[in-house]
């Protein structure tokens, strides 16, 4: 160890938002599991910090969270976007995603594009990139109306929506969708290629964190551990 910048903590406060799986949801017995949760364990194991008991916020709170240093680190399947990077850091990427259109399983409405969601009532979890989707690609077009879009605090609440019938089509991250597919009443109509990489939030000007985060990662992926934890959460 090189015994950290001037006496400060070496400990890391993890922060995620629970409700979005397989990448970090609460279990049977309300305990925080999920991909992210095994994979940022196993990478700071990897370095000099140590890991805090983890955080739990919404999506939209976790950067003022980072901000106003109640967490240390993000770990929520989150996005490395060009807006994002305007106010905190990212780590090396560790996740590709697309978007997915969910829902109703087995009913009438079939979208195959997002122009078949035109005049639909459309949803997303506030502050994701789903929501942005829906934001730039519907209703600044004027094909879906403010008024018939959908915004919730997790994902959980939004599928109960949509098996309600309270939404027509839901836009969320594709694994977390075919997640969802799997184990509630919905089903993907369509991908919407984004070309999405999440990476670990940091805040901007610590190096060292970074550094490390990104060396940890690339040991974990060395040492076949990154696989591992893929194959629990992913299968295959
Ligand atoms: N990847 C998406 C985003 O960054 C959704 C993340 C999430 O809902 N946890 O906006």
């Amino acid at each position: 160890s090189d015994g950290g910048d001037g006496g400060e903590s070496m400990e890391i406060v993890p922060g995620t938002a629970p409700g979005f799986p397989p990448f970090e949801f609460n279990d049977d017995s309300g305990e925080l599991v999920g991909f992210d949760i095994d994979l940022l364990s196993a990478v700071v194991e990897e370095t000099d910090y140590t890991l805090a008991d983890w955080e739990e916020f919404e999506f939209d709170s976790l950067i003022p969270a980072l901000q106003n240093d109640r967490i240390d680190v993000i770990a929520a399947a989150m996005t490395i976007t060009e807006d994002r990077q305007e106010t905190i850091a990212f780590s090396n990427p560790y996740y590709n995603a697309d978007q997915a259109i969910l829902v109703p399983a087995g009913g009438e409405f079939q979208p195959s594009s997002l122009d078949d969601l035109a005049g639909q009532t459309v949803g997303a979890q506030e502050g994701t990139t789903g929501a942005g989707v829906i934001e730039s690609e519907l209703v600044e077009p004027g094909d879906v109306q403010q008024s018939n879009f959908r915004t919730y605090g997790n994902y959980v609440l939004a599928v109960q929506d949509l098996e309600n019938g309270n939404v027509d089509a839901l836009v969320i991250d594709q694994p977390v969708a075919q997640t969802f597919a799997d184990q509630r009443d919905v089903e993907i109509a369509f991908v919407y290629e984004t070309g999405e990489r999440y990476g670990f939030g940091l805040r901007q000007g610590e190096s060292d964190v970074q550094s490390a985060l990104n060396e940890g990662l690339q040991a974990v992926r060395e040492s076949g551990q990154y696989e591992e934890i893929r194959n629990e959460w992913f299968g295959g």
